[in-house]
């Protein structure tokens, strides 16, 4: 019978990777904490019609990548494509943002889609997220792209650009939509089959189409700018105005408009010079409109959601810092089978009192625990004499130099020099 493999698009996070992660995800979660935002922790999956209402039926998402299913009691269940709506249904379902009050939340894990995978695009990936709710003025949109600038510069990610545009709101873009239609319309064969089908339907995503000859019909588009009505124009210009103040640079884009309906105002990206096709390390913006969309009332939010696997994979490209691999600092070695026991319950009070060892639960030789033992900072070694005079042998691994220790004291002393 073939071995069983992982889905497609899918991968196992190994140890000799996964202690990266755990970097990336505690440098981040220092940021969040450092910029006033709370961890929360969401399920991963939710009904259906959160993501179709919230992110927007007419979405390459909803339309094309969500893992539904029915559960066992004919629920139409989704597993999450992405963390927004989620963190805004707890918000409004644990009264959060009650009587105007705010919430800076933050969380990562795994989200589910259903696309073609390549470099840096899989099917389960990982986001750390981070969402402020309930606050509707510019300085809320500065906040948040200064902390995943932040994160990244705290990862010490270099290359990046950061591109901001802004994709008005429910009063604007109703008027810029109908001057899309009209002038895709009269350029209609020029676009392809998607885009066609995108006219009616939802025309901003034409603006991002990675076609050759949609981007030339685009290039010519009406201006989003000519057509924001002026709440989003003061808004843009505060939020720049803002960036500029705390010294970012950024590049503005016009047909940045980001796969998900939610958002009004401010859209933005975060791209690395070193991912190739899939170059996004992080995007997000302002969505005020997605509570009311699912039923939450008003509530303004603004976040964005940073790509795990992509991060990982541009810090090891350039060559950053993940911190010192972890590992273990005492090997405990026993010379001689009757000393098995021993060795045990020496290992136990070293992990207990908080210092990581390791010993040899499988019978191996001495010389091949040894040979583990390459890799610690100490070994301590039970033999025949150390058990008769009750001595531990500490061996510094470092410079090979080798005490005798009585055995009571072996956890103090090694406390004392890790
Ligand atoms: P989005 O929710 O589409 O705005 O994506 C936010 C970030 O998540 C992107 O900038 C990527 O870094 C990451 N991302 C989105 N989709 C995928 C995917 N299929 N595989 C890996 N990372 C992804």
């Amino acid at each position: 019978m073939p071995a069983i493999s992982a889905p497609r698009g899918t991968r196992d996070i190994l140890p000799s990777e996964s202690w990266k992660w755990s970097y990336i995800v505690q440098t981040a979660s220092k940021a969040m904490k450092d910029f006033g935002f709370s961890e929360i922790h969401l399920p991963i999956f939710e009904h259906t019609e959160l993501f179709s209402r919230g992110v927007g039926e007419t979405t390459d998402i909803v339309e094309k990548e969500m893992y539904t299913f029915n559960d066992r009691g004919g629920r139409s269940i989704t597993l999450r494509p992405e963390a927004t709506a989620g963190v805004m249904r707890a918000a409004i379902e644990n009264n959060l943002c009650a009587q105007g009050a705010s919430a800076k939340l933050w969380n990562w894990g795994p989200m589910f889609r259903h696309e073609r995978p390549q470099k840096g695009r899989y099917r389960q990936f990982y986001q750390i997220d981070a969402e402020c709710l309930g606050i509707a003025g510019p300085m809320a949109d500065v906040e948040v792209i200064a902390l995943s600038i932040e994160i990244f510069r705290r990862l010490g990610l270099k290359n990046l650009e950061v591109v901001i545009n802004s994709v008005g709101c429910e009063k604007c873009r109703p008027v810029y939509r109908q001057k899309l239609i009209d002038y895709f319309t009269s350029r209609k064969s020029e676009l392809c089959g998607t885009c066609l089908d995108r006219l009616d339907r939802n025309p901003l995503r034409i603006l991002d189409c990675k076609n050759e000859s949609c981007g030339r019909v685009s290039d010519g588009a009406p201006d989003i700018f000519d057509s924001l009505c002026d709440e989003c124009r003061e808004h843009f210009a505060e939020v720049r105005a803002g960036l500029e103040r705390l010294g970012f640079t950024y590049t503005l884009n016009k047909r940045l408009v980001r796969g998900l309906d939610y958002y009004t105002k401010t859209a933005y990206e975060i791209l690395s010079g070193d991912l190739g096709a899939q170059n996004a390390v992080a995007g997000g913006g302002r969505y005020d409109n997605l509570a009311s969309a699912i039923g939450g009332g008003k509530i303004p939010g603004v976040g964005f959601a940073c790509g795990l696997d992509r991060v990982a994979l541009v810090m090891e490209e350039q060559g950053c810092s993940f911190g010192n691999m972890p590992g273990v600092s005492v090997y405990v070695a026993a010379l001689g089978d009757d000393v098995r026991g021993a060795v045990q319950a020496l290992t136990y009070e070293l992990r207990k009192a908080g210092i990581s060892a390791e010993c040899d639960t499988s019978g191996r030789s001495f010389k091949a625990q040894m040979k583990s033992a390459g890799t610690c900072r100490f070994a301590c070694i039970i033999g025949a004499d150390e058990a008769a005079n009750d001595t531990v042998s500490v061996k510094d691994m470092e410079d090979g130099s080798q005490v005798s220790i009585p055995a009571g004291e072996a956890v103090s002393y090694l406390k004392g020099r890790i």
